[in-house]
Formats: C-alpha cells, structure tokens, sequence
C-alpha cells in the first residue's frame, strides 16, 4: 500500500515510508504553551493526527514526536508578568492543550518532549556548532548560528540567494534576538540568548554564560534526541516554514553533516476564518471552548478541519461548522440503522474501529485512496457519503453489511471520527482522571501490568472504564 503525500522541499508529491523499514518516524512542530491553542493550531495537529492514522493503517508503523514549547519570549513574558512561575504557567496551558487534544479524538504522541527539559542537549548541540565555526558569540554573551556558512540556507522556501546576501552581514553589533522574524530581515538568528533583567529566574547555566536558548534550537535538538540525525518526516502549519523550519535545518545538518535532516517535509496551509485573517484584533482566533460554547460538538469542529485539502487555506464559517454538524449526524443515524439490521451494538462499532487493518475497503475504496493520494481528506469524505447511498440501496446480504461496516470504521478511524458525537458533548474527562489514565498507559507499555492494574482500579473507582484499542485508550464513564 503506497501514500503518497506533497514534500514542501522538493514541490512534488512523493511517496513515503520508513527509511529503517522498522517504524515511520515524524516530528511535528508542536504548541507554544502561554494560552488555549485555537482552531488554526488544530488545524495543523488535526492533519497531522490523520496521517499518523493513514500510516498506523497501512501498517508503517508510525513513531509520533510533538514538543511542548515552554520556554521563549512569551511564556517568560507571561510567567513575569503574572508573578507566577513558567513551571506553574506552562503546565496549566498544557493541561488545557491535552483536554482539548483528547475531545477532539487525538492520538497522544508516542513522546511529548519539553523544551525546558531538554536543555543539556540544546547546550551541547550549540557547542558542536561553536567548534564547526559555524556559530559565534555577540558581546552581550547571545550565541548566533552565522547562515553565510551554511550554503543551502533558504532551501526549503526557495528564498532568493540575493535577498540573503545582503542581510547575512550580522557582526557583534548586530542584536537579531527575535525568535519570529519576515523574510525581509534574514539574518543570524540566536541559539543561546544571554540572561536579561526581564528573565527573571528563568535562565540557566552554559559554558557561555546564565541564559536560554533560542526557540528555533529545541526542535532540532529533541527530534535529533528522539528520531536519530536523519527521519522521515518533518511536519508543521506553512508560518513554519520560514524562518523556524529553514533554521532548524540549517543548524541539524551543519552540526550533524548529514543531510537531509528530514526526508520529507509536510506543512498544512492557513485557516481564515470568514475569509479574513485570524487576529487577536477581530477576535476570532477561536478556542475549542468558544466553539463549544456556540453549541457545537468537539467532533463537528474536528469534520471542518478536514473538510478541505490540507494545501489550501480553509475558511472557517459557521454556516461551515453547521454543515459540519449534520454531516457528523447523519453519519451516526447511518451507523446505528445499519447495527440494528444487523444485531450490532454501538461498542461493535467502536471494537471495529480499534482493529486497524484491513485489506477489504468494500464500497469505501474511493474513500481509502484519496486519503492515500495526498490526504485528500474532502474527496475522502464525499466519496464516504457516495458510499453510504450506494450501501443504503442495494440488497446486501448481512455479511456485506458487516463488512462494509467494517470499512466504515476503519475509514472513519482514519479520518479520527468519532460517530457518536452527541453522547460525547456531555462528557467532559476530569484531569485527575486523564493523569491517571495516562500513568496506567505507561505502565501497561512498559508491561509493568500489576501497577497498570492498580491504577485501572482507581479509575474505576472514580467512576470511569479505560478501554484500550492497539494504538490507544478511551475512557467513558461507568
Ligand atoms: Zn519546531
């Protein structure tokens, strides 16, 4: 089974698949934690939890890397001005990001690494880059990776080597410590920013001196730390691409020497929201709990995400999250006929959906291989609904309903659907639960079974069932 899927590097559409022939290995840019992540991030993790489906269907075994930014500008800013820690503060707003990630029916990362926890490989990946010669220390004790050493830098966005030439002339004067810039001002970018007054207690020790490092630095270092020097896919929204992305790959494959850093890079294009831009300003950088309270289901807004090919830019509306709303319904009034024909319960369904292989797609083919064909995840959907008519009217025997069933789960497994949306409106997983699932999880993966049983013990004795499919577990309560 081949996916196929658009590389931003080489402008094609390529096929992909793991390099090691063991696991497909991705990492993805994750969320700066100093407030609710809004409907454009979920844009881009929504996508990207599809693929990592498609992948675990067609048995490539997909190996899931997203970071947790927790230390920049913002958080620090945010931290200071509130009097409280980055700890404190970094942990609540991923809190509320786990919350939302979980009712929107997202896979957990295999691994979730934190910036601030992974300092000693920052320092060190700096230091390799010192020694190559390719990074330099400004008066105030800033380090900055020096791009004129690196020739290929601008790859990835095609930039104009002209336009390079004229800004890379950074010298000690020059105090570039902005972690997002325009393209108009390229220039050295910071891998080590020097403690400053307003940093407050948020610094630590480098053979250079107190400070941080610069934000571009932490995916470099924690997918290099978890994927190995070299992986199969890099992913990230399309503001990524310049200038995070093409620095991250200019200081990977300078320090490593090996090329490509990642073999495929994958960015999802912009949400709009009424056709405009989303701002602070216009107020409509929308929360999952803004949505919510609007009366929708999580799920509705997770069928809108992927209501447009991930390459364009998708225009959020609420006319947009209504149609979104009864196509959900009337794809759970389906499932539920087609059970009853058949002497199913919903929890048939739900089993169908965790056995995520199959070799038998029935009237859902097309559905299949347009997520196959560049995660044409509208295509996928409408051909979905071509498919329920065509099951709907023709005579089939109960054996064909069950395997068409079956598709249908599989494929609404792929798209991360859940079809009984309207029953998971009113359930809201408390967070003391969700930690303790999330230990008992590990546990279980580590196959320390007795303390997997233990915690399981406790759940249900908050009240909650755990259950568990290969790739991941639900929980719903008692
Ligand atoms: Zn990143």
């Amino acid at each position: 089974m081949e996916i196929k899927l658009y590389d931003t590097m080489t402008r094609k559409v390529k096929r992909i698949a793991p390099t090691d022939e063991k696991r497909f290995r991705f990492y993805c840019c994750g969320l700066t934690v100093y407030g609710p992540a809004h409907i454009g991030n979920f844009r881009t993790f929504t996508l990207q939890d599809v693929l990592r489906r498609i992948l675990k269907i067609s048995g490539l075994n997909p190996y899931h890397i997203r970071n947790i930014t927790d230390v920049d500008d913002k958080t620090i800013r945010q931290s200071e001005s509130k009097g409280k820690s980055l700890k404190k503060i970094t942990e609540k707003w991923t809190d509320i990001f786990h919350a939302d990630c979980q009712e929107l029916n997202m896979l957990p990362p295999h691994k979730e690494p934190k910036a601030s926890e992974h300092i000693p490989q920052q320092i060190k990946l700096i230091s390799t880059l010192l020694n190559k010669g390719c990074a330099y220390q400004a008066k105030d004790g800033s380090i900055y990776f020096k791009i004129s050493t690196f020739p290929d830098y601008g790859k990835l966005t095609q930039l104009d080597r002209v336009e390079l030439k004229t800004q890379t002339d950074a010298n000690d004067n020059h105090q570039n410590l902005a972690d997002e810039y325009e393209k108009e001002t390229v220039a050295d970018f910071s891998l080590w920013k020097a403690r400053k007054a307003n940093d407050g207690n948020n610094y630590w020790v480098s053979p250079w001196g107190e400070g941080r490092p610069g934000w571009h630095l932490e995916c470099s270092a924690m997918s290099m730390e978890y994927l190995g020097e070299s992986f199969d896919l890099h992913g990230g929204g399309i503001d990524l691409c310049f200038p995070h992305h093409e620095n991250e790959i200019a200081q990977s494959e300078m320090a490593t020497g090996i090329k490509p850093f990642s073999k495929h890079w994958f960015h999802s294009a912009h949400l709009i929201v009424d056709g405009k831009k989303m701002s602070k300003s216009l107020g409509n950088m929308y929360t999952l709990e803004e949505i919510k309270l609007k009366g929708y289901t999580a799920m509705a807004l997770r069928y809108l995400l992927i209501s447009g090919h991930y390459r364009q830019p998708l225009n959020f509306t609420f006319n947009g999250i209504d149609a979104a709303q009864s196509a959900i319904n009337k794809l759970e009034t389906f499932i539920y006929e087609m059970l009853s024909n058949i002497k199913m319960i919903k929890e048939d369904f739900i089993s169908l959906q965790l056995e995520t292989s199959t070799d038998d797609w029935g009237y859902l083919d097309k559905a299949w291989e347009a997520l196959i064909n560049d995660l044409n995840t509208p295509a996928c959907l409408g051909n979905i609904f071509s498919a329920l008519n065509k099951i709907s009217s023709a005579n089939l025997t109960t054996n064909e309903i069950t395997s068409n069933l079956k598709a249908l789960a599989h494929i609404t497994y792929a798209l991360g659907l859940d079809p009984f949306s309207k029953e998971q409106k009113t359930v809201l997983v408390p967070n003391e639960i969700r930690k303790l699932a999330e230990e008992r999880w590990l546990a279980k993966n580590s196959k320390d079974f007795i303390k997997a049983d233990k915690f399981r013990d406790e759940i249900q004795a908050e009240g909650w069932q755990v259950h568990d499919g290969k790739d991941t577990y639900k929980l719903v309560p008692l």
